[in-house]
């Protein structure tokens, strides 16, 4: 029933960097017999992700939890009990399951970027094939703008940084009562489990002394709603599948969370599939969640390929936590796994029997030999170039303070090719550091990450992404000393960095030597068009240098960008006005008195603008309202006087004499030589 060995050296190892790419060796996928007959109808199929549950924390021997929804599918179903993510994180796992790819097909090894366009997703495929697809996320960092809202009729995510199972399947429900008459492709992502835990009750005080496993016994209720549900709502055959994005790490090699390390506290997922043609039982054959992908075109009767419907063949599964490594320049880490092993390569291989030893406490590196195709596995994993690590430039600041509170930081520095790189498991102190330190920095509270950034410092010398942070920090509270021999570290340490000579030019432009800053910043520009504060920055220096048509220009490209704050409308009015570009001043002027409402203080202006645009009446009404407090009146006056004549109003008479009662030094003049006040005098 199993292939040859050769065949499978053949797969895993020759053929491995084509697996990367374009999904998993065929050829070692003989479909086992009576598995595998096609129901004649489509299934309706079910996908369910839970965020950051362990394979520990689900089953009916999962210890001090309670799940009977996920028992009640492993009773009808096959479970697999050795399922692992491709990758510690959500987006990076949820693509792997979408694309049947490793990381290094689907590029996406960080949460934070954007998926580009090439591969297919799950949900394309099944859309052109006549199916209905709808999907329900409950983070920001699966929102549609990172790309996996591809080939679903509905993508129903959250703006938010989360959203509670309840709200999610709430919603799932509301959308299973509308018509159906095409079989439905349904994904859920439940987000609770996630940290920080604090589960609704009755969940809270019943785990309250594991508010981790309250989280997860929460998110098991709603999976049972959501069955039942969509159970009632099919009209043909379903198809369900439960599986883990990632687990957490719960103190586990020194690890609170996920991302980092890949122990099985965070690689082992539970999965669970029922549907047509699905034996039940158990599987202990090691399997990558990416086939997630695979086995659903397979229900859909798209392909049979890596089906995990059919019982296959083992395959090297394989997994990556690059986050360390494109952050901070720590080592890179890869995952392998066959029946006999797992084993870790950052550096160094470590190897465990997790069958044996399932908290991987005794490495056993230095007594095994690894099987070929494990081996070849480990060297043929692509690295990322690290050129790829910069954070995308379309994240706002906004973007990123979502990301921060839900524990995802990106400095966006490209990471530097460290010699001494450490070992990740050997920096697991500073994990926790890092994370309060990051989000302290996003959120602006320099003061406070200052200590805890000199504490990364002090561990990991040569860490960039702390330098460049401390000499931010510095330099945003005014402390020009420390900002500038933190960034002649940082130029130490990376001097080619384009991030460092910006960061360096941000802080050179705040002060006494921000002609220093020119060349620098319009080397930014060049760079990276879209980055705000590069854009702001130098738009200051131009008003500085009276360069009033480039600051316009500037403002415009990053109000194109994000919103416009009402003072920096009325900025932008005086800088068009002081470029004599009415038409740009005219709209900057209404969009702050729109922005502005009632508090608006300058009709004054927008009324010489209309006057100059001949727009009379838009004049009259605008200087209409100038306040008799403000302190040019006497030009309103004049003003209005001028507007007056051209419009032929029958007080203009009155006008100009009230203008020559209230006149100033400049006013008076001015009326002196009107020529519309002359013709008109009678
Ligand atoms: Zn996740």
């Amino acid at each position: 029933m199993f292939p040859s060995v050769s065949k499978r050296r053949l797969c895993a190892g020759s053929a491995l960097a084509v697996a990367l790419s374009f999904g998993a060796c065929a050829k070692t996928n003989e479909p086992a017999t009576g598995e595998t007959e096609r129901p004649a109808a489509r299934p309706s199929i079910l996908l369910v992700t839970l965020d950051t549950t362990r394979a520990d924390a689900m089953g009916a021997e999962a210890a001090g939890i309670e799940t009977p929804s996920f028992n009640a599918l492993v009773a009808r179903g096959r479970r697999f009990t050795r399922a692992y993510a491709a990758v510690p994180e959500t987006l990076p796992s949820h693509s792997s399951m979408m694309t049947g790819l490793y990381p290094a097909g689907h590029g996406i090894n960080e949460n934070g970027r954007t998926l580009p366009k090439e591969p297919a997703l799950l949900a394309e495929r099944l859309q052109q094939s006549g199916y209905r697809t709808a999907a329900f996320v409950s983070s920001f960092v699966l929102a549609r703008r990172f790309g996996l809202g591809r080939g679903f009729d509905t993508y129903d995510d959250v703006e938010d940084a989360e959203r509670p199972a309840r709200e999610t399947t709430d919603r799932v429900l509301e959308y299973l009562r509308g018509p159906s008459d095409k079989p439905q492709l349904l994904w859920v992502h439940y987000f609770d489990a996630h940290a920080p835990y604090a589960a609704a009750e009755p969940f809270r005080t019943r785990y309250a002394k594991n508010p981790y496993l309250g989280e997860v016994a929460a998110v098991d209720e709603q999976l049972g709603r959501l069955v039942e549900a969509f159970e009632k709502s099919a009209r043909g055959p379903i198809a369900i599948l439960v599986v883990g994005d990632h687990g957490e790490g719960l103190g586990d090699h020194g690890e609170s969370q996920h991302g980092n390390l890949l122990y099985e506290s965070t690689m082992h997922v539970p999965f669970v599939l029922v549907g047509p043609g699905v034996g039940r039982g158990v599987v202990d054959t090691p399997v990558s969640t990416r086939r997630i992908f695979h086995t659903v075109l397979d229900l859909a009767g798209l392909a049979n390929t890596d089906s995990l419907r059919a019982v296959s063949a083992p395959e090297v599964v394989l997994g990556e936590a690059m986050k360390p490594f494109l952050e901070y320049g720590w080592q890179p880490q890869i995952m392998a796994v066959d029946e006999a092993h797992k084993a870790i390569f950052a550096g160094r291989n470590e190897v465990y029997d997790v069958a044996a030893d399932p908290k991987e406490s005794r490495d056993i590196a230095s007594s095994v030999t690894l099987s070929r195709a494990m081996r070849t596995a480990l060297k043929d994993y692509p690295i990322p170039a690290p050129g790829v690590a910069q954070a995308p430039s379309s994240l706002s600041d906004e973007d990123r303070k979502k990301l921060a509170s839900l524990g995802y930081v990106s400095a966006g520095a490209a990471p530097v090719v460290r010699k001494d790189a450490p070992r990740p498991v050997d920096m697991a102190g500073l994990f926790d550091v890092i994370e309060r330190a990051s989000d302290l920095f996003v959120r602006e509270e320099y003061a406070k990450a200052i200590p805890l950034l000199e504490k990364i410092r002090a561990s990991d010398a040569f860490n960039l992404d702390a330098v460049l942070r401390l000499a931010t920090a510095h330099s945003a509270l005014g402390h020009e000393e420390l900002a500038l021999r933190m960034f002649e570290k940082a130029k130490e340490l990376a001097p080619q960095s384009s991030d460092v000579r910006t960061y360096l030019a941000l802080h050179l432009a705040r002060g006494a030597r921000w002609e220093e800053a020119v060349p620098m910043l319009e080397k930014s520009v060049v760079e990276s068009p879209d980055r705000v504060p590069v854009l702001e920055a130098l738009a200051r220096i131009r008003e500085r240098q009276g360069r009033t048509r480039d600051a316009l220009a500037l403002w415009q490209r990053i109000h194109g960008l994000r919103k416009a704050s009402p003072p920096e409308l009325v900025k932008a009015g005086e800088l068009a006005m002081a470029a004599e570009d009415t038409e740009t001043a005219i709209r900057s002027f209404e969009a702050a008195r729109l922005a502005q409402g009632p508090s608006f203080r300058h009709h004054l202006e927008l009324g010489v603008l209309y006057l100059a645009a001949r727009r009379f009446e838009d004049a009259r009404d605008a200087l209409d309202r100038v306040s008799p407090q403000h302190p040019a009146y006497a030009m309103a006056l004049f003003k209005r006087a001028q507007v007056s004549v051209l419009l032929r109003e029958p007080d203009r008479a009155s006008r100009i004499e009230a203008a020559r009662r209230g006149a100033n030094a400049t006013t008076r003049e001015l009326i002196a030589r009107e020529r519309l006040f002359q013709s008109d005098r009678r």
